[in-house]
């Protein structure tokens, strides 16, 4: 896939329109609908504040949580225009509707150096089923299209690839630090290139094995996914675990790494317990796991191993927490990996909503190069995939 892609500063945005599809899907309290983190609204303020800063009328949109075609209250982007506004301070014109009466009319009335914010894209059945009529009426109101919400770049939406056929179409900030930093990693990387994957299940990453064994030197695994493949290795796995139907899959990925000469680390220790709860005490198993006891961790051996190869690496991708690191018991691997990716020279890249809240958790982040936005777009990106929302921009 092509990841060399025109950004927000390779057109002439002065004076002009400019629809900026935004991520500002943020968490709220359910009772009061508050807004919990802001850390969306904030990661979009460079590119909205370069566009004002060029004078350009800036149209904001994005969709907040799953109100399916309908128009639901509780799902509004008032709140959203308000905290924007105090972020920028400056005011942000609220449209009541998306592509209706009122969002029409603010547009056209928009003047250069102000921002319009309109409202959510998923009231209307059109964005996710990306209807011709639906995308034609958002790029009207506009001249040039920016598109800054990553974690939606795997969709092909109305707002996030539909609006691309009737517009010029870049990336902002956000999108264009993904492409750089993931999209080098994944076609020209710094080596040795060591990907770290983890999490729960084997099922969802299999595509991100698949493809980085195409193009790493080293694969660790951890997590609980690991014991499907400590499994098919034939060791016991105790009540750790399993998916069953994905163990041929597991012995093919061991194989598939010896014959390309990839490393293919997987725990050799393991912090296991009686059963998955914060209270269960620790014990440490080398080797054959028993009946009644389920790996939770990766053990001190392997954090040792697994660190020492991240140690020497150029780019580490990691993907999926070491262990249930949401028990602080069984924190440990999770919380060595971050320190690991941090103290190491490499180009560091996290992706996956809980490593990337782990490495955030354990105050990591800001020595790690780079911490993708989206959870499901940066898989699909590791897995190699034709991403609809990156595709659909111009080409440098
Ligand atoms: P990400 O969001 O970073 O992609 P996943 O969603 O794939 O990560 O996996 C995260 C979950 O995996 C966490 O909730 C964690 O508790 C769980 N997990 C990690 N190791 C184990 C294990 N050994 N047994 C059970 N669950 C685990
Ligand atoms: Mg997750």
């Amino acid at each position: 896939m092509n990841y060399n892609k025109k950004t927000v500063t390779d057109l002439d945005v002065k004076g002009k329109k400019v629809l900026l599809r935004c991520d500002f899907n943020v968490p709220q309290d359910k009772t009061t609908h508050a807004i919990t983190d802001d850390k969306r609204i904030r990661a979009a303020l460079p590119t909205i504040q370069y566009l004002l800063d060029q004078n350009a009328a800036v149209i904001a949109c994005s969709h907040l949580g799953k109100p399916k075609g309908q128009v639901k209250p509780e799902l509004t982007l008032a709140p959203v225009a308000q905290r924007l506004s105090e972020l920028l301070g400056r005011e942000v014109i609220f449209a009541a509707d998306t592509i209706g009466p009122d969002a029409q009319v603010k547009a056209a009335a928009l003047k250069p150096g102000q921002i319009l914010l309109l409202e959510n894209l998923r009231f209307d059945i059109g964005e996710e089923k990306n209807h011709p009529e639906f995308a034609k009426a958002l790029a009207d109101m506009a001249e040039i299209y920016v598109s800054d919400a990553f974690g939606t770049v795997h969709r092909a939406h109305a707002s996030t690839a539909g609006v691309a056929a009737y517009l010029p179409a870049v990336s902002g900030f956000l999108i264009q630090k993904e492409l750089e930093i993931m999209g080098g990693a994944l076609n020209d990387p710094k080596r040795p290139f060591v990907a770290v994957l983890g999490g729960a299940k084997v099922s969802d990453k299999i595509g991100v094995i698949n493809n980085l064994l195409e193009k790493a030197d080293t694969i660790i695994i951890g997590g609980g996914m690991a014991y499907t493949f400590k499994k098919a290795q034939g060791y016991a796995i105790g009540t750790s675990l399993l998916e069953e139907d994905k163990i041929g899959y597991a012995k093919e990925m061991i194989a598939k790494a010896e014959a390309k000469d990839v490393k293919f680390l997987l725990p050799t220790d393991n912090l296991c317990a009686k059963e998955f709860s914060k209270d269960s005490e620790p014990v440490l198993v080398e080797g054959d796991i028993p009946e009644g006891l389920m790996g939770m961790d990766i053990g001190p051996k392997t954090v040792e191993d697994f660190c020492t190869a991240v140690k020497g690496a150029g780019t580490v991708v990691w993907n999926g927490p070491m262990g249930v690191f949401e028990f602080p018991a069984f924190a440990e691997g999770t919380r060595a990996m971050a320190k690991a990716l941090a103290e190491s020279g490499a180009i560091t890249i996290v992706g996956g909503g809980d490593s990337a809240a782990a490495v955030e958790q354990l105050g990591f982040a800001d020595k790690i190069t780079h911490i993708s936005t989206g959870g499901g777009a940066s898989l699909e990106f590791l897995e190699g995939l034709e991403l609809p929302g990156v595709a659909c921009l111009l080409d440098k």
